[in-house]
């Protein structure tokens, strides 16, 4: 009887294939192969194996696999998490595989190339400025002679001169990408001690690594407590264990600043994972972590789907955090995933964040988890002072948006020598665009959005597609010249305010499009961190996981924005996200202050907030979710249907509807149309469904998306545990 084996295929396949195995070839699950499918040959990995019944099925014939790759297979874990990822997200696995499969190059083992360093012979006086400048660089040894030449500006043949007859470097092979430092778990070069509360905190965690089995951990303090070096003791101890080791954060906060803590305490830079990386340091991240060698991974979200080879602890940082959700393509929530993966690995978890999601601080307080507590800052450093500035009684002047006891906390802040910050979470200059003459708005050709003004770049841009064009002199719809008037704040606009108010400060403005790629908005946290920014005005991506130690001042300039909208975690995300940014504040010796700014000081968030009463406000949350059935008390699932018209979204809603299986526990709501109902030209639709917590929801929702298949040009795609409302 001849062996077949399924092969799936990193591609959009919701299974995998099967093919003939032929004779004398061995093959084990998890080993890459190359195999037809249409005219190609494509590389795929052995997910079954089995025996030739199937193949009796009459008219089917088999093609054979025609090669097996000679590298490691993926572990037989990762194909179960792969399996867990597709079926819990009802997401194609082979999408899922894809994920994995980041770099092709990394199967094979790492090229050997010739490499230069400067030799240890004696230097001779009267080098030509050529050869000095090589010599003269510096943290580039060994390097490739290319890479020298372009570094040093100067051809590739004067690096070989120097390593032929002179004997100024000298040559040697080794592999094109090194492989990472070892991290040491006793080193530890912090220029403090651990308080008896971190290490009562640091023993909790580490010693449920030590176990070395399936163990979660919430790992809830206040901001600025030493959650990082509390985690660090857990994943030294995994670190001991010979176990590798993954940190999660989000991604901005992959800063050099926050590398070097792992530094300090391992010596050992980690390996790293986000989407800005090249091809070649990519390809050495997945390699290194494949074999085992790199055993510490410090990375964004994706740096889950990496194939670990004995992976003995995850950490999740700011696990509250939306951007471990991923919201195109295979749609998951890298937090949750984490949690699946810990279990099919037998690994521990560590969950830390100042403001637990309640889903997470439901579980530790049922006992789920265990939860560890940081219940201060260490040393002389106090939370902030929070409060509200209440606009009706501090109302803004006309056309500005800083009230005056903001105006007077930067300035009591400057005043002192310390830095402030101005949170704001809207990008551009103004969120909205109108014509005076005939009160119309700059709408987004294709969406269902209003246009910004970002008047750095003189566009008007839709923040949902990225289309943008030149602000134009007149209004498109009536063509008055000089009619366009920006209406309301943009983080833009608020640091043209503190310019005027503040001439002498030094003002910078960080969102996602002022300061471009990460490496640019690295650099900018990096001088805040050293004090070379007075006002910082910034939105989210200024509040994740960043030690200002001379902030003393955050002002929030519209504390109502995230409130706006039927988001069911609209309270939660704000308390979390005004907690957070506040908490930027005083994080060293001196004390800090927020204020923020709203009209609805009665909203139980804000006034949570101001009290400093995180219980008062999550019972009050929980009993509002235990009352609607909403998570963590119930399970939700949003259906989103597309399509280029109208009508066949609103059919094929329909149909969809009427084919969803009959369960008990079950709840529908919609079809109706999504808030941008109309998105990049595809008009939306929606259906959320609700489910009583004994359901196996993706279960459910993927019997029923078996039942009907979108047609041509409509899609259909299903979001377990929605986070956002879009
Ligand atoms: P969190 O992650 O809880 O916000 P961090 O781990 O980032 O907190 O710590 C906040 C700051 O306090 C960091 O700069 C950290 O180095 C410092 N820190 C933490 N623990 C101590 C300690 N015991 N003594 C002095 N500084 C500390």
């Amino acid at each position: 009887m001849r062996s077949i084996a399924k092969i799936l295929f990193p591609v959009n396949v919701p299974e995998p294939f099967d093919y003939v195995v032929p004779q004398g070839m061995r093959v084990a699950r998890g080993d890459f192969v190359f195999a037809p499918i249409g005219k190609q040959m494509k590389l795929g990995v052995v997910w079954e194996l089995g025996t030739a019944e199937s193949e009796s099925i009459p008219g089917r014939k088999l093609k054979e696999i025609a090669e097996r790759k000679n590298c490691r297979g993926l572990n037989v874990g990762m194909l179960k998490f792969v399996d867990w990822t597709a079926k819990y997200n009802c997401a194609s696995l082979g999408m899922v595989l894809r994920m994995v499969l980041r770099s092709y190059k990394a199967l094979d083992p790492s090229p050997i190339v010739t490499l230069y360093q400067p030799s240890t012979t004696v230097r001779l006086a009267g080098l030509s400025p050529a050869r000095k400048r090589v010599l003269d660089l510096e943290g580039v040894w060994p390097a490739r002679a290319a890479d020298i030449a372009k570094l040093a500006s100067v051809s590739a043949s004067v690096v070989k001169t120097m390593a032929g007859v002179s004997g100024l470097l000298e040559q040697i092979t080794a592999p094109l990408d090194p492989p990472f430092d070892v991290p040491n778990p006793d080193y530890d070069e912090r220029k403090f001690a651990l308080t008896p509360k971190q290490i009562a905190a640091g023993k909790v965690l580490s010693d449920l690594v030590a176990e070395q089995s399936f163990n979660i951990a919430l790992l809830d303090g206040v901001t600025g407590s030493g959650k990082t070096e509390v985690y660090l003791e857990a994943a030294a101890q995994a670190l001991r264990q010979g176990g590798q080791v993954l940190i999660l954060v989000p991604e901005i906060a992959l800063t050099q600043a926050g590398l070097r803590r792992f530094t300090e305490r391992f010596d050992a830079e980690p390996a790293q994972w986000h989407s800005a990386m090249g091809e070649a340091a990519r390809r050495r991240t997945w390699r290194e972590v494949a074999q085992g060698r790199a055993k510490l991974v410090v990375g964004a979200r994706s740096a889950l789907y990496l194939p670990y080879a004995d992976l003995q602890l995850i950490v999740v940082d700011e696990e509250h955090d939306n951007s471990y959700k991923q919201d195109e393509g295979v749609i998951y929530n890298a937090r949750d995933m984490s949690v699946v993966k810990a279990k099919l690995s037998g690994a521990s978890i560590v969950l830390a964040s100042a403001t637990p999601s309640l889903e997470s601080l439901t579980n530790a307080r049922t006992g789920r988890y265990v939860h560890v507590i940081l219940p201060e800052r260490p040393g002389s450093a106090v939370m902030p002072e929070i409060e509200l500035v209440d606009l009706k009684e501090d109302p803004l002047p006309s056309g500005k948006f800083l009230s005056q006891p903001l105006v007077d906390g930067v300035k009591a802040a400057l005043d002192q020598g310390d830095q402030a910050m101005l949170y704001l979470n809207r990008r551009g200059y103004a969120p909205l665009i109108i014509c005076r003459a005939c009160g119309g708005k700059l709408k987004s050709p294709d969406t269902d959005s209003w246009l910004v003004e970002h008047r750095r770049t003189g566009r008007a841009m839709c923040h949902h597609t990225g289309f943008s064009m030149p602000m134009p002199r007149a209004c498109p719809e009536c063509k008055v010249e000089d009619s366009l008037h920006a209406v309301g704040p943009g983080v833009e606009r608020v640091a043209e305010e503190a310019a005027i108010l503040f001439p002498d400060a030094r003002i910078e403005v960080l969102s996602s499009d002022t300061a471009g790629n990460p490496e640019r908005i690295r650099a900018r946290m990096e001088a805040m961190a050293a004090g070379d920014i007075d006002i910082m005005v910034g939105t989210q991506m200024v509040v994740k996981g960043h030690n200002f130690p001379h902030l003393t001042f955050v002002g929030v300039v519209d504390g109502d924005l995230g409130l706006a909208g039927g988001d069911l975690r609209a309270g939660e995300r704000t308390y979390q996200t005004l907690v957070q940014v506040a908490g930027r504040a005083g994080r060293a010796e001196k004390p800090g202050r927020a204020l923020i700014q709203t009209h609805m000081p009665e909203h139980e968030a804000l006034e949570a907030l101001a009290d400093g009463d995180r219980e008062g406000f999550i019972a009050a949350e929980l009993a509002m979710r235990e009352l609607l059935g909403l998570p963590p008390y119930g399970k939700l699932a949003a259906v989103i249907i597309s399509a280029p018209d109208a009508n066949k979204a609103d059919e094929f809603a329909r149909k969809f509807l009427a084919k969803a299986p009959r369960a008990e526990g079950i709840e529908i709501m919609g079809p109706s149309e999504a808030p941008i109902a109309i998105l990049r030209g595809r008009h939306r639709r929606r259906l959320l469904i609700k489910a009583e917590p004994s359901v196996n929801l993706s279960a459910y929702m993927n019997s029923w998306k078996s039942r009907l298949r979108p047609p041509n040009k409509t899609k259909l795609q299903i979001d377990i545990d929605p986070q956002g409302f879009m």
